[in-house]
C-alpha cells in the first residue's frame, strides 16, 4: 500500500495534481473487510491530505458511530485522489486515469463489503464476490432533510450488512 501511495503522491495522469497541495490515497486498515468509496477529496482533505475530514466527513464518521460503525475498522477513499478546482465534479477522463489506483486498492485490501457513496462513486468497477451497496453522499444528506432521512435507511441496512459479518 505504502507503495501505491507513492505512486498516488507523484502521479501525473491526469491534471488535477496541478491545483492540489496533497494527494488523498486513503486510509484504514489494509485487512478492513468494508471500503467506502465518494467522489473526491474536498478543500480540507486537500490541506491536510486525508480522506472525509471536512463537514460531510465529520457527519459520516458520526453517522457511522451512531449505527456502531467504528471509522478505524473501515477504509475509505475517493475514486479521484486529487482535489478538482472549485469542488467540480470530476471529468470522465479524470476518472478514468485514476481508476486503476482504486482497483489496486481493492485488490489489495479485498473487502467483503463496499459502500459507494454519491452519483460518482458508482463508476467504481464492480469485482465478483464484492457486496456493493449504493448510498446517498453525506454531503446532500447533511443538507436536505429527506436525502438525510433515506441515507439513515441506508447506512441501517449497511450497519446490518456489516454486522453480518461479525
Ligand atoms: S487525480 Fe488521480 S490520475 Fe489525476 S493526478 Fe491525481 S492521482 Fe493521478
Amino acid at each position: 500500500m505504502e507503495a501505491l501511495n507513492s505512486e498516488i503522491y507523484s502521479c501525473r495522469r491526469c491534471l488535477l495534481w496541478q491545483n492540489a497541495k496533497n494527494s488523498v490515497p486513503g486510509e484504514g486498515p489494509i485487512n478492513a473487510k468494508v471500503m467506502f468509496i465518494g467522489q473526491n477529496p474536498g478543500a480540507e482533505e486537500d490541506q491536510k491530505g486525508k480522506p472525509f475530514i471536512g463537514r460531510a466527513g465529520k457527519f459520516l464518521t458520526k453517522t457511522l458511530s451512531d449505527f456502531g460503525i467504528k471509522r478505524e475498522d473501515i477504509f475509505i477513499t475517493n475514486i479521484v485522489k486529487h482535489v478538482s478546482p472549485k469542488n467540480r465534479k470530476p471529468t470522465p477522463d479524470e476518472v478514468a486515469a485514476c481508476l486503476p489506483y482504486l482497483v489496486e486498492q481493492i485488490e489489495m485490501i479485498k473487502p467483503k463489503i463496499i459502500v459507494l457513496l454519491g452519483a460518482s462513486a458508482k463508476q467504481t468497477p464492480r469485482i465478483n464476490g464484492i457486496e456493493y451497496c449504493e448510498v446517498i453522499h453525506p454531503s446532500a444528506a447533511m443538507r436536505f432533510t429527506k436525502m438525510r432521512e433515506k441515507f439513515m435507511l441506508q447506512l441501517d441496512t449497511v450497519a446490518k450488512k456489516i454486522s453480518s459479518l461479525k
